[in-house]
């Protein structure tokens, strides 16, 4: 991509409104722009990175054999009032039509899932059974800040699944919590296994938190094995359910994920059974599993960032490469191998973004190249030509290094 083509424009002054480390370098960066309270558009920037987030959070669950839907926004008012949840909920949005009719716009989607299972999950043989979406829910939170870490509209992957027993359901359980180990492992951002409060209905709720200082939890991370419980259940005689440990550190997290035992819950409300192998009709358990994606985007620049910008991890970074020209007086030699740089890296595939504009100033360049933390930087310039050669240098680090231009595929491209 030709930054002088792209729709990006950087800017030097921060967002009034938010002082949260993701809004302003998101925000400054030219990833996101707000629209208003909590809700926020993606830039091409951004949209590349939330896509690559919400592509290994699909990937890792096409791998523990769940199924891609999805489900609508927009939801009948009937089916909240079925579950009770359509006056209990306090940040449910709710919409008056012009014609007549009121409907829900989807926080989460138990209410839409539970009787959509009901053709698919009506025998023993049936089971096990889950099904997953990553969609845009609403909620009409209290304070919407901390940028995309607490939208009103933001990005969620929500999964259910569909058990005979409950034995069955925490076997599950278990290979999602694997499952989101390894999602928040490759996105940069490692979190903790934490216990969490899951309301009278389940014994089995944990939530996934990154330690980072503009967390909103209060964690207590038990220091011997390292699982750790949310403030709303910790009592000052605790014992670790883990390990039998009674020593604690105090930290604030950041909750991306969430996995829950829903039992019957949601298929008492909505009559969900199944057949038995002895002929009886039995409710369906029910488990659910959610991550935000946004919030995760908003949790890596939280936790990946220095003075000058943010430093993407490999595996969410929009592009691979910055490269960069600095045409100055010979303009031309300069841009001509930066072009053929450029065209060389877009036939190997390697996602680079070129900096190709005029009239802009290497200082400029470089400023906006460690705002937006791309993590391998190349420049091309007289001074560096004038040695065959590109000046290479990863935003992790602040040393550069001349490499020849005959081996900057070896550098670069080969794995
Ligand atoms: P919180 O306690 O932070 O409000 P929650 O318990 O309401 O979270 P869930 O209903 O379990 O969250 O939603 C699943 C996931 O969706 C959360 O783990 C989080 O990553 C994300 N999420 C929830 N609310 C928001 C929000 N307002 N903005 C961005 N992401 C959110
Ligand atoms: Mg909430």
């Amino acid at each position: 991509m030709k930054q002088s083509q792209y729709f990006l424009k950087t800017s030097k002054s921060a967002p009034k409104d938010d002082v949260s480390v993701n809004a302003r370098l998101l925000e400054q960066g030219g990833f996101v722009q707000k629209v208003m309270a909590g809700v926020y558009s993606y830039l091409p920037l951004g949209l590349r990175v939330l896509q690559k987030v919400e592509n290994i959070v699909r990937e890792e669950m096409n791998a523990i054999g769940a199924s891609e839907v999805l489900m609508p926004a927009l939801q009948p008012k009937e089916n909240w009032e079925a579950t009770g949840r359509w006056n209990e909920l306090d940040v449910l949005f709710k919409v008056e039509s012009q014609h007549g009719y009121q409907a829900a716009l989807g926080p989460t989607h138990e209410e839409i899932v539970t009787p959509m299972a009901q053709s698919i999950v009506s025998s023993y043989r049936d089971m096990p059974k889950a099904v997953f979406q990553i969609q845009t829910k609403f909620r009409d939170e209290a304070r919407a800040k901390s940028g995309l870490m607490r939208g009103r509209e933001f990005r969620m992957k929500d999964l259910y699944s569909f058990h005979t027993s409950e034995e069955d359901l925490i076997n599950y359980y278990k290979i999602v919590a694997g499952a989101y180990k390894k999602i928040f492992e490759r996105l940069g951002i490692p979190a903790l296994y934490v216990e969490a409060s899951g309301g009278s209905f389940s014994k089995y709720s944990h939530e996934f938190q990154v330690e980072t200082p503009n967390g909103e939890d209060v964690l207590f991370v038990c220091q011997k094995c390292n699982l750790a419980v949310n403030k709303e259940i910790y009592t000052a005689d605790k014992k670790c359910t883990d390990c039998g440990a009674q020593d604690y550190r105090e930290t604030k997290g950041s909750e991306v994920g969430n996995i829950f035992e829903l039992k019957t819950k949601y298929s008492d409300a909505f009559n969900l059974k199944f057949t038995d192998e002895d002929g009886t009709q039995k409710p369906v358990l029910m488990g659910c599993y959610g991550i935000g994606p946004s919030r995760c985007m908003g949790v890596i620049v939280e936790e990946h960032n220095d003075d000058h910008g943010i430093l993407w991890p490999e595996s969410v970074a929009p592009f691979k490469v910055h490269l960069i020209s600095l045409t100055g007086k010979d303009s031309n030699e300069v841009k001509n191998a930066a072009d053929t740089l450029y065209e060389e890296m877009q036939s190997k595939g390697i996602e680079v973004l070129y900096d190709d504009r005029e009239g802009v100033s290497a200082g400029e360049k470089f400023a906006d190249s460690d705002l937006i933390g791309i993590p391998n930087r190349v420049v091309v310039s007289t001074k560096t030509l004038a040695e065959q050669s590109v000046e290479l240098k990863k935003r992790a680090e602040s040393d550069s290094k001349l490499v020849p231009l005959s081996e900057v595929k070896t550098n670069l491209y080969s794995k």
